[in-house]
């Protein structure tokens, strides 16, 4: 993986297998992180040939991917199942009023506006809800995982992954003024399951549709995340902090703790890896504030002809080519290729299903 030989001190080398001539222009585009001594010309060279997977792009997602994809990592994806709404612009850095007008996925407007940011590195926005089928093909083959999820659910099953293939993986959250973040080593730190032995704790966690969120606390978490990242990548594992780091921005208030691995861990320990066994994504998921995802399908929907069969009895069927969203007041239903659909203004499950096989089929 950081194979790459620096042949010339004054020019970055070609790393093996890449296809990208590494020019002038390129060294000027790095110059100022090379002169940081931690990094250096070596570390550049590996950040080029290194890849990171990224699993959520809301606000921490998008502000690592943006400085991950500035530093030159080489290779970078991005799975966010979500669009981009007006409530996002605050915090979420990579996406504008045009990409909440147009509602696009994030996944999309964050590749988008990442190749217009560096278009020498290579970056793949998926939209996809990471589930125990899916989570080895997106996941699989990465150097690091960094967690840009909001949902423990989701954390879970990225922690028995990267626990079970040894990736290394980021753990990063943030509500209201305060975030947290710590880094996962499988088999050396403690895992996320050590952390928190009971996943019921997402159940009454307060989440940035209940009590907010601040802009500056997810950048900040974001900043700490992609540094651990860049030591990792940039072939500086011993430079990793090894802790717990949690930060409030308003009181001013940060904590650094070193987390003991729990000798019985059901993960990293007994290696019980019930998220990516057994657990079924249920078929409906809280997602926010009064709107409740559906996943009645496993299978593509044809967009284009489920929009010619409702506009024949909705008056407005708004569609791009990865969504489709209409308005059965008080609701708001929105259709994605994959088979999901999110359901605003309800949080009751049998609403959301009766509505699902009524306009897009059982
Ligand atoms: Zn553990």
């Amino acid at each position: 993986m950081f194979g790459a030989i620096i042949e010339d001190a004054g020019s970055f080398a070609q790393p093996a297998g890449a296809a990208k001539v590494v020019d002038e222009f390129l060294q000027e585009k790095y110059s100022r992180q090379v002169l940081f001594e931690g990094l250096g010309l070596q570390g550049q060279q590996h950040l080029l040939d290194s890849s990171a997977v990224i699993v959520g792009c809301g606000a921490i997602g998008a502000a690592t991917a943006s400085l991950l994809v500035r530093a030159g990592v080489g290779r970078i994806r991005i799975v966010d199942r979500d669009f981009v709404e007006p409530s996002n612009l605050q915090r979420q850095t990579l996406f504008d009023e045009n990409d909440a007008r147009d509602a696009l996925p994030k996944a999309v407007a964050a590749e988008r506006k990442l190749k217009s940011i560096n278009s020498t590195v290579s970056v793949e926005g998926l939209v996809a809800d990471l589930n125990p089928q899916n989570v080895a093909d997106l996941l699989h083959g990465f150097d690091v995982i960094l967690d840009g999820a909001d949902n423990f659910e989701t954390r879970f099953l990225v922690n028995d992954f990267a626990i079970q293939s040894t990736c290394p993986w980021i753990y990063a959250a943030a509500v209201a003024a305060y975030g947290l973040t710590m880094t996962v080593l499988p088999g050396d730190t403690a895992c996320l399951a050590c952390l928190l032995n009971t996943p019921d704790l997402a159940g009454i966690e307060e989440t940035c549709d209940t009590i907010g969120v601040l802009g500056p606390v997810v950048n900040l978490i974001a900043g700490l995340q992609a540094t651990e990242a860049l030591k990792l990548l940039s072939g500086n594992p011993q430079a990793l902090h090894r802790r717990l780091i949690s930060c409030n921005v308003w009181t001013g208030h940060f904590q650094s703790v070193q987390v003991q691995r729990n000798p019985q861990c059901r993960a990293c320990v007994q290696n019980e890896f019930a998220y990516l066994h057994g657990q079924a994504q249920p078929h409906i998921t809280m997602c926010g504030r009064d709107s409740v995802q559906i996943h009645e399908h496993h299978r593509a929907l044809d967009l284009a002809a489920l929009q010619q069969r409702l506009t024949r009895t909705i008056p407005e069927v708004r569609h791009n080519d990865f969504l489709l969203r209409f308005r059965i007041a008080p609701y708001e239903m929105t259709v994605f290729a994959d088979g999901r659909a999110i359901l605003k203004g309800t949080t009751d499950p049998a609403i959301a299903r009766s509505l699902y096989a009524r306009y897009i089929g059982a």
